[in-house]
């Protein structure tokens, strides 16, 4: 079992029972250290490992949890001492890992069986077949996996509350009071025993925040509470400020289900039937739409969009910067940033539009190089992996596969983050002011991207609105100017 499997149910386990095989899952010295990944990101994994091989030997499996300098090592140990006759595992979620089921293949006395992969809807390459020649776009594929799998839409076809996307109404600002005002999501214990030796076993690697605080889910068992918390009380709320950030609201009213769903010990489909049916329990059909595009759109169609391309080396924009400095250990006056990073910095987690509109944002103007501001969302967040990394960050947030997933970049001025946050009421920058110290840089660095890539943005219609405003700005050298300063004070860790 690979460590993003762990689903009893899964395909590795289909035909088994236990006592006639045996569960061989390998903690990897190399996938451990690799990085400076966040602390509480090793917490959750290799907790869950843990979990997953007590709870199957509870059920009478014989499990061999293993610890070895590589996965490969970790596999030919278990082969030398145990002699399987065979060895059969679910697809792997990366292409090293395809890579490394392949080199097993040929290396290993036995045959090795490769399934279906664990915790998806869609198989790799199955994007296309659900999109068939039209252009792969987020809101067709989801429609179509709507329809396929026969959620939110009722006996002819049409979709529930009269339309596919309840997008709109799920876009409001964040009200005025200090937090949302949600119900708290659910969280492990604080001095749960596992999670306390693990920080103890890994202090000495080298990692990203200063952790102290897992917050997601990692057993089945927690899962399930997890998932029956967020329905339960804060499924209602989801919508509405989905895409709103708060000060003093890390969590808002989101349902904190990636890891889980990721290391397999919770089912897509299932997640998306349970908040589907909801509805039929009065839950608000904007929210339950906004959760389910969620999962059955936006994670499938990334899932699928990995296995479409190579990402490692896009780099569309040409774009050669760092990752800002205030990312890596340095300061920022940015409020929006320190947010963000708080959340970062404390447990390895940051909501969706911090992730896509903060810090994906500025990076992309800032012109971060892809493959490095990859790795640096791989570090810091729980609940990062191969497949969900690089299309997120090299296609939707950094548009370096020059707009194949996306129709446009997600490019903003801090009007967005102003309007959507209320982060700027306490920032020493001001959002509506590109030039002079008080610019924010957001706003400076807005402009200053849509000049530089003119040439190769320009034509495109979705764009247009924005090149023709710039065109009306007469302050286009002092915003030149002031973006060079602030990329230096980013480099620097001094903005
Ligand atoms: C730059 C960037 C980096 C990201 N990195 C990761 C990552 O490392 N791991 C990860 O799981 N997600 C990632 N995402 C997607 C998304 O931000 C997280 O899934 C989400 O913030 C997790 O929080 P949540 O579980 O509270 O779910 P919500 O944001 O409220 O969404 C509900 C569920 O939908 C799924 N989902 C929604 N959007 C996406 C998406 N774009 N890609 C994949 N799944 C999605 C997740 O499983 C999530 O649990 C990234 C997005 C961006 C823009
Ligand atoms: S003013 Fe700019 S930097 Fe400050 S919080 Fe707002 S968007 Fe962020």
């Amino acid at each position: 079992m690979l460590g993003d499997q762990l689903d009893a149910s899964g395909p590795a386990f289909r035909g088994h029972r236990p006592g006639e095989a045996r569960v061989l899952i390998v903690e990897s010295d190399h996938a451990l250290a690799r990085l400076p990944f966040n602390g509480e990101r090793r917490v959750l994994v290799i907790g869950a490992m843990r979990r997953f091989a007590a709870d199957l030997r509870d059920a009478g499996w014989t499990v061999d949890l293993r610890r070895a300098p590589t996965l490969a090592e970790g596999v030919h140990a278990h082969a030398a001492e145990h002699q399987p006759d065979r060895v059969v595992m679910a697809h792997p979620t990366s292409r090293s890992g395809v890579a490394l089921a392949r080199r097993l293949g040929r290396q290993l006395p036995v045959p090795v069986e490769v399934r279906e992969p664990a915790g998806f809807i869609t198989a790799p390459g199955e994007l296309d077949q659900v999109l068939g020649r039209r252009q792969p776009r987020m809101d067709t594929f989801y429609r179509e996996m709507r329809l396929r799998l026969g959620i939110l839409v009722d006996d002819h076809g049409r979709p529930e509350g009269g339309a596919w996307s309840m997008d709109k109404e799920n876009r409001r600002p964040p009200p005025r009071s200090r937090d949302l005002g949600a119900p708290a999501p659910w969280l492990p214990p604080a001095d749960d025993p596992l999670d306390r030796a693990l920080r103890d076993e890994m202090a000495h690697l080298p990692r990203t925040g200063h952790g102290g605080q897992r917050v997601m889910a990692a057993s089945a068992r927690e899962a399930e509470q997890a998932l029956d918390r967020f329905i339960e009380a804060r499924l209602a709320g989801f919508g509405p400020h989905q895409d709103a950030m708060m000060d003093e609201d890390w969590a808002m009213s989101h349902p904190l289900l990636s890891g889980p769903l990721n290391l397999g010990i919770l089912s897509p489909l299932r997640v998306a039937r349970r908040v589907a049916d909801a509805l039929g329990d009065g839950a608000p059909v904007a929210s339950v739409e906004g959760f389910v595009r969620q999962v059955i759109g936006w994670r499938e169609y990334v899932w699928g969009w990995y296995w479409r391309r190579e990402w490692r080396h896009a780099n569309a924009l040409e774009a050669t910067g760092p990752v800002p400095a205030a990312l890596t250990g340095g300061a920022t006056r940015m409020r929006c940033v320190q947010v963000a990073w708080e959340g970062i910095d404390a447990r390895g987690y940051s909501h969706h539009i911090q992730r896509l509109m903060v810090l994906g944002t500025l990076m992309l103007l800032r012109g971060t190089r892809p493959w490095a501001a990859t790795r640096w969302f791989w570090a810091a967040h729980v609940d990062a992996s191969a497949w969900v990394m690089a299309p997120n960050v090299v296609g939707m947030a950094l548009f370096a596969d020059g707009g194949q997933m996306m129709t446009k970049p997600y490019a903003a001025s801090g009007a967005y983050i102003n309007r959507m946050s209320d982060h700027c009421r306490t920032c020493p920058y001001d959002p509506k002011k590109a030039t002079g110290p008080t610019a924010c840089p957001f706003t400076t660095l807005y402009w200053d991207f849509l000049h530089r890539h003119r040439e190769r943005l320009g034509h495109n219609p979705r764009m247009s609105l924005s090149m023709r405003n710039l065109d009306r700005r007469d302050d286009l050298s002092a915003i030149r100017l002031r973006a060079r300063e602030v990329m230096g004070q980013l480099d620097e860790g001094t903005a």
